[in-house]
């Protein structure tokens, strides 16, 4: 089962402008192939369809914990693309056009359907696909499958920070290139117990480190590199038998969090009387308090 806790990974500066170009640039990394929904549902159906749990239970205790923190980069990307709408329309009567700016911009989907939020689509508009998810049952090839997803993925995240200076965008994009990079590894070490082969010498693949990224060095100085959760409140401790030594990257040591990172307060977003969005006025509000308080 999931425990679900009501912060953010990381705190998201507020945007002081919009950028909905940038929004939807932005969507190929919660949507798209390689995408945040991707990686959490390859590790969560290959936790859930994993054979002799008990007797490679660092592997599976490797995959399942990494679900867990997938769940929270789908959660980050998807703040990072609402809080990137700022100011994309105004409020006015309908007669006025306040969404006329959608109009022009690359996802109107995302001003007709979601009131200028996040899609589970990719940076095309097409939706997610089940057909992303690899689990064939097989070990060795399932961990090399997703070494290589997290490859792909760490590859899109510099494309898109090189598509965008949006300083909300970089920063999440540049945690996640330093967490993907945790987990690039962490199949990498995977695979060397599983098999004796060291991918690591393959690393990085782009052959670039994240500290060439000025939004991933800040990270890489704080060690967020080196470290890999369990995301519980003592579970997946077999972690720890593949999550040891050093980071070829860095040569420190490699360490092992207790639960969860500590997390920043989730942005709340302001209503959008243009999108009637959440359509709730002063005198309805009145009334549900009204309610509530009857119902106490
Ligand atoms: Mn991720
Ligand atoms: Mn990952």
């Amino acid at each position: 089962m999931f425990k679900r806790v009501n912060k953010l990974l990381i705190e998201l500066p507020a945007p002081e402008y919009g950028d909905a170009n940038a929004a939807a640039a932005v969507q190929e990394l919660l949507g798209g192939k390689f995408g945040e929904m991707s990686t959490l549902n390859n590790y969560m159906y290959q936790s859930f369809n994993f054979r002799q749990k008990g007797k490679l239970k660092p592997f599976y205790d490797i995959v399942a914990s990494i679900t867990a923190e997938e769940f929270g980069h789908v959660e980050l990307v998807s703040n990072t693309i609402n809080l990137l709408q700022k100011g994309s329309s105004f409020t006015a009567e309908p007669d006025l056009t306040p969404l006329q700016n959608g109009k022009d911009m690359r996802n109107t989907y995302a001003f007709i359907a979601t009131a200028q939020t996040s899609l589970a689509g990719d940076s095309m508009g097409n939706p997610w696909r089940g057909d992303y998810v690899f689990s064939s049952g097989n070990l060795v090839l399932d961990l090399m499958h997703n070494f290589f997803l997290e490859i792909g993925a760490r590859t899109h995240k510099m494309r898109v920070y090189e598509m965008t200076d949006h300083p909300t965008a970089r920063e999440m994009i540049g945690y996640l290139l330093v967490r993907g990079g945790v987990h690039v590894l962490a199949y990498a070490k995977a695979l060397e117990i599983a098999t004796g082969v060291d991918l690591t010498k393959m690393l990085p693949i782009p052959s670039l480190d994240n500290r060439v990224f000025d939004h991933a060095r800040k990270y890489e100085d704080q060690g967020v590199g080196n470290v890999l959760f369990t995301w519980s409140d003592g579970d997946y401790q077999d972690i720890r038998a593949i999550w040891k030594g050093t980071n070829p990257s860095n040569g420190q040591p490699l360490v092992v969090q207790e639960g969860t990172p500590e997390g920043a307060p989730i942005p709340d977003l302001d209503d959008l009387p243009e999108e009637f969005a959440p359509g709730i006025g002063k005198d309805e509000y009145e009334q549900i308090l009204k309610r509530l308080r009857a119902n106490m």
